[in-house]
């Protein structure tokens, strides 16, 4: 029975990049070694990392004065090394959920910690709006995706102070105005790549802006000094990622998979507003195009369990909500095709047939 894969994280992939990454473990471009068993700093894996480097900075028209790395540690390392880097005194947090708000935490040990705005107060179903961006904070930071209550921020906006942003589960879902930002970065299990690496694109005049001692791997410059190559980078998923942006770049690039990822949002989203038994959990205009979350109405909660299993019946894959939400959250991540969107629809329809 076909699979349809929607798993929050480590998540679908093309699978053309699957194809090519098993083809590398094996022998990497005929040279009769496999990718996992040369010398990171050798020209067969120098050529990876400069491919993957160049189309992160094509696909996101990336201005010039920014760098691209690839780091170890996950997006959870760069709940720190942000405030390590760029937060003198004082830094502004957008906490918009479980995500922003472990970033928040760590910033607190060094130094004072304004948030901003916050949606706890209703669940993070909503992403705030009509806040004030103090001037005197080093940073703000944002998630723009807030994997596990499916909401996002879909616009770039405008700040006064350097903009950071985790965008762990909506980068390359659409074109982003990188300029806006002092710093964006991600683990790149959700939208990129395997687990194991994390991008970083940081705008290289807001470092060293104050003296504070960096241990050397947390500091960014040694990594921009050394192109990602202090110490041993993740090669396997560096490949992978080179792989997914040669694809999204066949595809024609950002503004192409926005449309698909709009469509295959639409669709959805109008099945679920349409449905009798199911019902949405973000607010309308905050909802999320990578993690649409919904539960079943209130006479209908005694049927979640019911639906799981009849789900996995029809293959369908990482459905089940995160546990602060509860009921469901499909990931419709990139790779994953509008068929199985329509799939879920059409199970859905058929679970309320029998049910409601
Ligand atoms: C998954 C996720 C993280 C955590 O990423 P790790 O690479 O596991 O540290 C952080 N932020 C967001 C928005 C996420 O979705």
């Amino acid at each position: 029975m076909k699979k349809h894969n929607f798993n929050a994280g480590p998540s679908i992939l093309p699978q053309v990049a699957i194809e090519n990454t098993a083809k590398a473990v094996l022998d990497l471009n005929g040279i009769g070694m496999s990718l996992l068993e040369i010398s990171h700093r050798s020209k067969d894996f120098q050529a990876v990392i400069d491919e993957a480097v160049a189309l992160f900075k094509e696909l996101l028209a990336i201005p010039e004065g920014y760098q691209v790395l690839f780091l170890g540690g996950g997006a959870s390392l760069q709940f720190c090394m942000v405030p390590f880097n760029l937060m003198n005194k004082k830094a502004a947090y957008l906490e918009t959920g479980v995500w922003a708000k472990k970033a928040l935490k760590e910033a607190k040990f060094f130094g004072e910690v304004n948030t901003v705005a916050s949606s706890a107060d209703k669940n993070f179903s909503y992403i705030p709006k009509g806040y004030t961006i103090p001037e005197d904070a080093d940073y703000f930071h944002i998630t723009t995706n807030n994997t596990i209550y499916g909401t996002e921020i879909h616009t770039d906006i405008n700040c006064p102070i350097p903009l950071v942003a985790d965008m762990s589960s909506d980068i390359m879902s659409r074109p982003v105005d990188v300029s806006k930002y002092a710093l964006i970065y991600g683990g790149a299990q959700k939208n990129l790549g395997p687990a194991g690496v994390t991008f970083v694109i940081v705008r290289e005049d807001v470092l060293g802006k104050f003296e504070r001692p960096i241990p050397t791997m947390l500091d960014y410059r040694t990594h921009i000094k050394e192109g990602s190559m202090f110490n041993t980078p993740p090669v396997l998923p560096i490949f992978t990622i080179k792989e997914t942006l040669k694809w999204i770049k066949s595809l024609g690039g950002l503004a192409e998979l926005e449309k698909m990822n709009i469509a295959k949002g639409n669709l959805l989203y109008d099945a679920i507003d349409n449905s009798r038994m199911f019902v949405g959990t973000a607010e309308k205009e905050s909802r999320s195009l990578m993690n649409i979350c919904f539960v079943m109405k209130e006479q209908y909660k005694d049927k979640e369990d019911a639906f799981m299993e009849f789900a996995k019946g029809r293959g369908m894959i990482g459905i089940k909500g995160h546990r602060s939400v509860g009921g469901f959250r499909a990931s419709t991540y990139n790779a994953l095709p509008k068929e199985s969107v329509e799939a879920l629809i059409e199970c859905m329809h058929d679970f309320e047939k029998q049910n409601a």
